[in-house]
């Protein structure tokens, strides 16, 4: 065998949470990993900064919480949900086994670079500014082409980890395309100071305007907040006004919205940035290369959580190349092992998000969409088991997969007859209601037959991309 001249064993691209956690991982194994991102830490990432309780838990595992400035981060205990301006319901975050109760608001300026740190004490390498501009894979090794200080760089190594995020060139190489519309969200976000804000609590502000997607507030302290908007990219009918439009506006026009930001102003301005979603149909392994957080698509379509699964990635990774490392085989078969764990433990929850994001992709339905939020949002109020698994989905904590279990979907339909049959005349309102909407969407399908035709062909082709990798993962269990 040809002794090749190694630069490293592993080379990241990205020192967001994913590829950080990555590198921290296989240091600490011993491999020599080098690290290169387009950006000097500390740098600013757009983000809503909220880490949940499994994220928080990642970064217990590589000591985070030793720090004393993670102590002096803003905890979150639980969020009060809107409906178009009607603060709705309060609740606590779930109590889960093993699972801190509550989540942090940590602006990722500070976040990121705690994690860089951490890696960087373990031996790992970190090469920035330096940006990845091509790869090449060999039988023996893969090229990385990457411009420093305007300078063309070489590394020659044994495997490449993409972790640069939504736009990831990695990705797109490995693909051989871009994303699909449909797999994106899009999102802004804006820092607030001079408030006067219940700390504690996170608010989630959803309405007809914005939806499907939502708006947020998420203090960072008493006085200080990342408030910002996301919506599924691809939706119809369009909306005219964009995301930043539609956050000023909202902030003007909602009584509870103005009340939170009082006297409160920007700082700096409103920013934006894509994510992409899981698409079970995509690659995130090949001969020699691997994707990790968001480069391989892993957001929480329902929330749009991406930090929990960018970390989790991250180490499944590293456990998986620590692996190949030992057997020096790193051909596609090999590096299954690590897309092996990522379908099984977050791959199919994601793409049942999917399919309910495929639905709600359709802004005619709306008052249809909206009216089943409030229909769980009032079993929530008076069950408190529903409440926690409906409040656990919603922050990352409990898989999307339980709202398919037989008690839950018997206790919103329940709530949604009671609802619908309830009051003088409910029974002829409710019909009289449901004529209008069938009569709007038969008029609906007859103008819009081109973006009907794609909503149903996309829900089907989830659905089915769903039911194979249930297929796989039921086989994998058993084998
Ligand atoms: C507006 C908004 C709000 C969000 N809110 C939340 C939230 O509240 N909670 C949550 O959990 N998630 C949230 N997310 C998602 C979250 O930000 C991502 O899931 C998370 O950052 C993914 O981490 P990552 O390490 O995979 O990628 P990133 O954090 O995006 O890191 C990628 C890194 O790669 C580098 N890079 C990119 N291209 C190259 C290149 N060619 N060469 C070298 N380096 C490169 C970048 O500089 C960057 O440092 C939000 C996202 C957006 C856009």
């Amino acid at each position: 065998m040809v002794d090749f001249k190694y630069d490293a064993d592993v080379l990241i691209v990205g020192g967001g949470p994913s590829g950080s956690i990555c590198a921290y991982y296989l240091a600490k194994a011993g491999k020599k990993v080098i690290l290169i991102d387009s950006e000097n830490f500390p740098r600013d990432k757009i983000c809503g900064d909220f880490v949940s309780p499994i994220g928080l838990n990642e970064l217990k595992k590589i000591g985070i919480w030793e720090l004393d400035e993670y102590e002096k981060t803003n905890l979150i205990f639980g969020a009060t949900v809107y409906l178009d301006g009607e603060p709705l319901i309060t609740n606590k975050l779930p109590h889960i086994t093993g699972l801190p109760n509550y989540g942090r608001v940590i602006p990722r300026v500070i976040l990121d670079n705690w994690i860089v740190e951490a890696a960087k004490e373990k031996g790992v390498q970190i090469i920035t500014p330096c940006k990845l501009n091509h790869y090449s894979v060999n039988d023996n090794y893969v090229k990385i082409e990457c411009i420093q200080d305007g300078i063309e760089k070489h590394f020659i190594v044994k495997i490449l980890i993409g972790a640069d995020g939504s736009k990831s060139k990695v990705a797109k190489i490995l693909n051989g395309k871009n994303l699909a519309p449909e797999n994106k969200i899009v999102a802004v976000r804006a820092y607030f100071e001079n408030l006067d804000c219940n700390f504690q609590q996170a608010e989630l502000f959803f309405s007809s305007s914005c939806f499907p997607g939502y708006y947020w507030f998420f203090p960072t302290s008493a006085t200080t907040a990342n408030v910002g908007i996301g919506m599924m990219l691809e939706h119809f009918p369009k909306e005219d006004r964009n995301l930043k439009t539609l956050l000023l506006e909202k902030i003007e026009n909602d009584s509870s919205f103005k009340a939170k930001i009082g006297n409160g102003k920007i700082v700096d301005k409103i920013v934006g940035f894509p994510l992409s979603i899981y698409n079970p149909r995509s690659s995130i392994v090949k001969d020699r290369v691997m994707l990790i957080g968001d480069a391989a698509g892993l957001v929480n379509s329902i929330n749009g959580e991406g930090m929990q699964y960018a970390m989790q990635s991250g180490r499944w990774a590293a456990e998986s190349v620590i692996k190949c490392l030992l057997s020096d085989n790193f051909n596609k078969k090999a590096l299954k092992i690590y897309e092996t764990i990522v379908r099984k433990e977050i791959g199919l929850d994601m793409s049942i998000a999917n399919i309910v994001m495929q639905f709600i992709r359709n802004r005619n339905l709306n008052p249809l969409w909206l009216k089943l939020l409030e229909i769980m949002i009032a079993q929530a109020k008076t069950d408190e088991r529903y409440a926690d698994i409906a409040g656990g989905i919603l922050a990352g904590m409990i898989p999307t997969s339980i709202a398919l279990k037989f008690y839950f979907i018997r206790k919103s339909l329940l709530r949604g007859v009671i609802m619908s049959f309830r009051g003088t005349f409910g029974i002829f309102k409710f019909f009289k209601n449901a004529t209008i909407l069938i009569f709007r969407l038969l008029s609906q399908i007859f103008k819009q037959r081109v973006e009907y035709g794609n909503w149903i062909k996309n829900i089907f082709k989830a659905i089915f991309a769903t039911l194979r990798l249930y297929y796989n993962c039921q086989n994998l269990k058993h084998n």
